[in-house]
């Protein structure tokens, strides 16, 4: 058993270890002050700390989601363990390369398997566009630790964005 670490502390809401100056808990977003104000609305008692974003956003700018705070803009992520899905795919090859390229940038993918296997569709998405109906196609996931999403995602984007630059230059020759 470790000592009694007096620089760490049981988030109450999560029971996780957060340190003690700590102003919020970076695994479920509870606040653990009272002067952080909304980022939006700065009047405003802020009523958690986004866990993907990382911005202090007050009720009506964010809410409890399956015991995270998010933002608006996050609410709709899948949350796996302490993890966010950025992407997800129902071609296991791709979603493994894309977790490499994500490990050679320095971030720390995981790839999450859904069991349920889908029809022979093959598509993929970046998280923040993915939609309810289409949740149920996606075999294999990549997640990654909430400080990381917004890095992954750009990384993301950047790699779609050349893929399609490729395919535009080819039809230009
Ligand atoms: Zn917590
Ligand atoms: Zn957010
Ligand atoms: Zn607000």
């Amino acid at each position: 058993m470790p000592e009694n670490d007096q620089s760490q502390y049981e988030c109450e809401n999560c029971h996780h270890d957060v340190d003690v100056d700590a102003a919020f808990c970076p695994y479920c977003g509870g606040i653990y002050t009272d002067y952080l104000r909304c980022e939006k609305h700065g009047m405003t008692d802020a009523d958690g700390v986004c866990v993907i974003c990382g911005k202090a956003y007050c009720s009506r700018c964010g809410g409890w989601v399956n015991s995270t705070f998010r933002c608006n803009e996050h609410a709709q992520y899948e949350i796996i363990s302490d993890m966010a899905c950025v992407f997800a795919a129902s071609d296991e090859m791709h979603a493994d390369y894309l977790a490499q390229v994500l490990e050679t940038e320095g971030l720390h993918p995981f790839l999450f398997q859904n069991k349920m296997r889908p029809n022979n569709l093959s598509f993929s998405a970046i998280a923040s566009t993915i939609n309810e109906e289409m949740h149920r196609y996606f075999e294999t996931r990549i997640m990654v630790p909430f400080g990381e999403v917004i890095a992954a995602e750009q990384i993301l984007k950047d790699i779609e964005t050349s893929e399609s630059g490729d395919i535009l230059s080819e039809d230009n020759y």
